[in-house]
């Protein structure tokens, strides 16, 4: 054996235990209990204050790259990554030049990322306007489920789709048993809604309101309900949406949803006027909302957290003048994730287990990931060694994705991650320069 973990807490498939994790060529063989020691040439002993976790799994990260790589690129958002404890993300199709709407943009893509990256990399396709005859192709070619917007994007390149084509879609990725991941919000209702401007962070709000995201869900309902579609709907900020989520779940609607972070963590009334870092669409809601987004998780209604890390310049972001009208929407927290969802989770009394749950186990389901999130023979040595009740005050500028900018700025988070492995090297670690560039190209279903 090359490796063996002995850690007096791990989070394996029976939950949160103790016990050995042996690890050969890459992949975990062994997992054994703390009183069957494991021999290997090198032995990891855990303090009695750090847990070994799967590596997590981040199935929706904006890198920009290529195109907008002074936004973020490879290099920077996959040592964020690592550092965050996260072995796998899965990257989106939109931001980047070209955008990953055909093949040809697929092999762009790859070509940019190899060679450039520190953790697995996997990617999503677009369903735009226009596109929909070059779907099979980029599904044969590896790419993990589509993405469609119903609104504007953001960026000219990537339309939306109008009802109509969405039906389109949805009948064409059923043929061929793809997903389509869903940016939920009616362009109808955002276009009537009052229009943000200035620094006032609650006029921001009102322009993307509660309803814009409920009536969009809704209508992916009704089309994955009448097309036996596989739809999942992305960072789910509206509590309202979680009553007919579940109905539909109950009725056999084969529908998952995300949240993110920062719907977990902040509120609208905390979000002090002119600090753009906090804007993303839809937005962060009231803190009534959060609590039922947790409600959401705790009763399965919600199946995952990713971080929809979603970086701009600081130029971008209108930071000088700190109008929520123009600045760019995004916020940026791929390192943070863990220590952000676990800071609040342990107020409310969930468990790490829960966490790893919520951000390892479900989210490598979702990507179909057979090979990650979780300790168990067989998978990828991907191990994370957090540290739960240890704490750390976020400066932004310290952090490791490209721009120094971030909503969680000079919070105080509990949880530290001490070390990352990927396939049984370690990457992250207080002796460890640079994680190496150990990262894979990975396809839907394999290695790449
Ligand atoms: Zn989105
Ligand atoms: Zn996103």
């Amino acid at each position: 054996m090359d490796r063996a973990f002995r850690a007096p807490r791990l989070i394996g498939e029976q939950g949160e235990t103790s016990g050995w994790v042996g690890v050969r060529n890459g992949r975990i063989v062994a997992v054994e209990p703390f009183d069957r020691p494991l021999e290997a040439d090198e032995v990891i002993e855990l303090g009695t204050d750090e847990v070994l976790l799967p590596g997590l799994v981040d199935t929706h990260v904006h890198v920009n790259d290529p195109g907008r790589s002074e936004w973020e690129g490879f290099e920077t958002a996959t040592r964020a990554a690592a550092e965050g404890g996260i072995t796998t993300i899965v990257d989106m199709p939109l931001n980047s030049l070209p955008p990953t709407v055909d093949a040809e943009a697929l092999e762009v893509k790859r070509k940019t990322a190899r060679e450039k990256v520190h953790v697995d990399v996997g990617f999503w396709g677009g369903a735009i306007s226009g596109n929909l005859d070059s779907l099979r192709e980029l599904h044969d070619d590896g790419v993990f489920g589509f993405k469609c917007f119903l609104l504007h994007s953001g960026v000219d390149e990537f339309p939306p789709l109008d009802p109509a084509e969405l039906e389109k879609a949805l009948s064409v990725l059923t043929g061929f048993g793809a997903m389509m991941i869903v940016h939920a919000e009616d362009s109808d209702s955002i276009e009537h809604a009052p229009v943000a401007h200035g620094e006032e962070y609650g006029r921001f709000l009102a322009s993307r309101p509660r309803g814009a995201e409920n009536l969009a869900i809704a209508q992916v309902i009704e089309l994955a309900r009448r097309y036996d579609a596989r739809v999942h709907i992305l960072h789910l900020s509206s509590s309202d949406a979680l009553p007919m989520i579940a109905s539909a779940k109950a009725d056999g609607v084969r529908i998952t949803v995300e949240t993110c972070p920062h719907y977990l963590c902040f509120t609208a009334e905390e979000i002090p006027d002119g600090a753009t870092p906090y804007k993303c669409c839809p937005p962060i809601r009231e803190a009534g909302n959060r609590e039922r987004l947790w409600q959401g998780l705790a009763d399965g209604t919600i199946d995952c957290i990713v971080s929809d890390h979603s970086p701009c310049t600081a130029e971008l972001k209108k930071m000088d003048i700190g109008d929520f009208g123009v600045a760019w929407g995004g916020v940026s927290s791929l390192q943070l994730g863990l220590s952000a969802v676990w800071t609040q989770a342990r107020l409310r009394g969930y468990a790490l287990t829960d966490v790893v749950d919520w951000m390892a186990h479900r989210t490598a389901d979702l990507a179909g990931l057979r090979q990650k999130g979780a300790i168990e023979v067989g998978r990828d040595a991907d191990l994370c060694v957090f540290a739960p009740d240890d704490a750390y005050v976020v400066d932004a500028a310290r952090l490791r994705h490209r721009n120094p900018v971030s909503a969680y700025d000079g919070r105080a988070l509990a949880g530290v991650v001490r070390g990352t492995w990927l396939r049984g090297e370690r990457i992250v670690g207080p002796d460890i320069d640079s994680p190496g560039q150990r990262g894979q190209l990975l396809d839907r279903d394999a290695v790449r």
